[in-house]
């Protein structure tokens, strides 16, 4: 038995389904989930000191590789000051004054300490600034495990078929209005007919959380028109886009400004991070400017304001995000030659580091509908066949691919290898 095994044998004893989120359980691929010990660079390292090129990179925030050595420095330096103080520092306010100059559309930005928190309070912040109380979000985005998010939800809560969460009172989920991703005619039917009872619109600008999936022509635009006639607050979740498809997230790649929007993975640079920022004039109305109440005891946490600090100073280098697509554009258009090549069915999505990739027949994925179309039984396969050789991508059809500086001509070049093997065998 593998150490992996025996460590997941172990913690089924003591945490429910062995781990502490829910996609990394291997459940829909199948097998035991990896257990890792160590990563660096592009690669991680399991517990049977096996090494795998890293597509997952901790679903995001690994964009220059694990253990940067000059990430690890900062982290190293703020932690002989103490670990937490519950008080201001300085560090925070660099956070802030980095994250309002690199995203235009920030006047005012609040750290919190996840994703989930993130657009949980965007969201309470959009309720009390408009007064109202619906929220429209899309089928198969996923925003964060919050009440009122996990409405026809993507990621592990589509992966395991929950996408409306037990525990979530209907009172609440009626606030929820759903409506199918990159559908613009949806919404416009939908402001028309509610009335002033919609506060907001939350969208991941390009969908990463079922599989990857791009906003159609003008549907980001159509939104932010659609707002402006309503009144309707726009939030862009850019958990995962922030910095990843662009220096300004996907705002700048598509040049639409939310009025609110929500950040994590990439600004904590492996620390547990988040934050929701804004139009100073929302922005105010939260505590203890104004009355919407929002805190975290942990919030702007030292440790991780240095990680995330250090890790944007990097990423603000000339010509980083173009390398880091110029290496996944590379990537997909390998793996996308040898698909054709053994005649799979196969098409990719792509937007700067961040992919998709589709066993499908349909060549355009637009709609919730192409992504959940594909051949999940042909994916898993994949998925084994490429960890067998050292591959390890996202465990779950339904997950974005993430690239990193550190992928190289060396990790192509294995990846492809890889590839090869695994469509043959497919
Ligand atoms: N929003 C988006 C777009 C996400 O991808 C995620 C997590 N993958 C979240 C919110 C939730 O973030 P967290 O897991 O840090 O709570």
């Amino acid at each position: 038995m593998s150490r992996s095994q025996s460590l997941f044998q172990r913690a089924q004893q003591h945490i429910p389904g062995g781990v502490n989120s829910p996609v990394r359980a291997f459940k829909s691929v199948g097998g035991t989930p990896l257990f890792f010990k160590h990563a660096e660079g592009a690669y991680v390292i399991d517990e049977d000191d096996k090494r795998y090129v890293d597509y997952v990179g901790s679903w995001g925030p690994m964009i220059l590789g694990h253990s940067h050595p000059q990430v690890l420095a900062a982290v190293r330096s703020q932690l002989e000051h103490g670990l937490s103080y519950g008080a201001p520092t300085a560090l925070e306010v660099e956070m802030a004054d980095l994250l309002c100059s690199l995203v235009p559309s920030l006047d005012m930005v609040r750290m919190v300490n996840s994703g989930t928190e993130a657009t949980m309070s965007a969201i309470r912040l959009a309720r009390g600034y408009t007064g109202r109380d619906s929220i429209i979000k899309f089928e198969g985005c996923y925003h964060g495990h919050s009440d009122s998010l996990l409405v026809k939800a993507g990621s592990g809560a589509l992966t395991f078929g929950v996408p409306n969460s037990p525990g979530v009172p209907q009172a609440f989920a009626r606030h929820t209005l759903t409506l199918p991703f990159n559908d613009l005619a949806a919404v416009e039917r939908t402001l028309d007919e509610t009335r002033e009872q919609v506060a907001c619109i939350i969208v991941e600008p390009i969908a990463g959380n079922m599989n990857c999936v791009p906003p159609a022509p003008g549907f980001l635009q159509g939104l932010r028109e659609a707002c402006d006639k309503h009144g309707v607050v726009l939030i862009f979740d850019e958990v995962m886009t922030g910095f990843r498809v662009a220096l300004g997230g996907a705002q700048a790649l598509y040049g639409v400004t939310p009025d609110l929007s929500t950040f994590g993975k990439i600004i904590g640079g492996g620390m547990p991070v988040g934050a929701f920022g804004g139009k100073r004039e929302i922005m105010q109305q939260i505590s203890p400017l104004g009355p919407v109440y929002q805190a975290g005891t942990l919030s702007g946490n030292p440790l991780a304001m240095a990680a995330g600090l250090a890790t944007l100073r990097l990423i603000t280098e000339s010509g980083f995000h173009q390398r880091l697509t110029d290496f996944t554009t590379a990537l997909l258009r390998g793996l996308q030659a040898l698909a054709d090549a053994t005649g799979v069915p196969f098409t990719t999505t792509q937007a700067g580091g961040m992919f998709g990739l589709f066993f499908s027949e349909q060549r355009e994925i637009r709609s919730f509908a192409d992504a959940t179309g594909c051949n999940l039984e042909r994916f898993n396969r994949f998925f084994h066949q490429m960890l067998q050789s050292g591959v390890y991508l996202a465990p779950s059809a339904f997950e974005a691919g993430f690239t990193s500086a550190a992928h190289g001509d060396t990790e192509l070049t294995l990846t492809l290898d890889a590839a090869k093997q695994a469509f043959a065998a497919l």
